[in-house]
């Protein structure tokens, strides 16, 4: 396998982590979080959200979280927005430097998820590369993408068909997501290998989710493919709420990067960090359960 030399993680503990938390974790507890994942060297920061509050009421303080942390200074510090009013908000807000959008290849947990059909967020879509062109990044999560829990139709070329229609578009960075962790290594590996194929590994990412014990298996799955995007939380804290499996969280990032540095691939992250910064998340996620 010809590995390639650096990877990127992407840590998602304060938004995806922490979103579902049902009591309100202040705002300078999230802040010092993210200060301290970048003390370590986390290079990409998915710090909030700007979604309804009536909906996710804990990421409500998406605004203050970001006047709050310095200036990017090279990091990047990612929000996610599933609408437009959540993409003007993160157009006016302070220090963010990219905007993710998920896109969900499920028609079921598209409109479950975002309350719009797929064939009606692809005009979204489109207004969002135009209204960050030069402003910010956009990030697209396909969700659903290796594989279908609801029924929907899924394919390997259906996946392809939505990456090429988004490239065209001008989307440059796009994640394919595992939602509900149920994707099997084999077929991670089937699907990113025929996106490498088709389009090369640049600005394609996976974000997985995964038990424990599954997730480096998942992660050999991803290099295997020649993908160097990986998501991961510290702790594994997050994943799915409608997975209905608890143990089915976000890759542990303090399992992830050790593991990608004793394969001789570089992170730029300060591995002794990883266990006091896996403990605190733990507990955060405990305290405001
Ligand atoms: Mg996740």
């Amino acid at each position: 396998m010809n590995l390639p030399k650096r990877v990127k993680l992407v840590e998602v503990g304060p938004r995806d982590g922490l979103q579902n938390e049902a009591t309100p974790v202040p705002t300078e507890v999230k802040v010092e979080l993210i200060h301290r994942l970048q003390d370590a060297g986390l290079p990409v920061i998915e710090a909030t959200a700007f979604v309804s509050p009536k909906w996710v009421p804990q990421m409500q303080d998406a605004e203050e979280v970001l006047k709050a942390l310095p200036p990017p200074n090279g990091r990047t510090y990612l929000a996610i927005v599933a609408n437009e009013k959540g993409l003007e908000r993160a157009l006016a807000a302070p220090n963010l430097t990219h905007v993710g959008y998920p896109f969900s290849l499920s028609e079921t947990f598209q409109q479950r998820n975002t309350n719009r059909s797929i064939e009606a967020s692809w005009p979204l879509v489109g207004a969002m590369v135009e209204r960050t062109e030069g402003r910010l990044g956009l990030v697209v999560y396909l969700s659903m993408a290796f594989g279908n829990p609801y029924g929907d139709p899924w394919s390997v070329e259906a996946v392809l068909e939505a990456l090429a229609r988004l490239k065209e578009m001008g989307v440059r960075e796009i994640a394919l997501a595992d939602t509900y962790g149920v994707a099997e290594p084999e077929r991670i590996h089937e699907v990113l290998k025929a996106a490498v194929a088709r389009f090369g590994p640049e600005g394609l990412g996976a974000h997985l989710h995964a038990r424990p014990e599954g997730a480096l298996a998942k992660v050999e799955a991803v290099l295997a493919a020649g993908v160097t995007w990986l998501e991961g939380a510290l702790a594994g804290v997050g994943g799915c709420p409608f997975a209905g499996d608890e143990l089915v969280g976000n890759l542990p990032t303090e399992v992830v990067l050790p593991h990608l540095e004793k394969r001789g691939l570089a992170t730029g992250v300060d591995l002794s960090r990883l266990p006091l910064l896996a403990e605190e998340a733990a507990r955060l996620k405990a305290l405001y359960a």
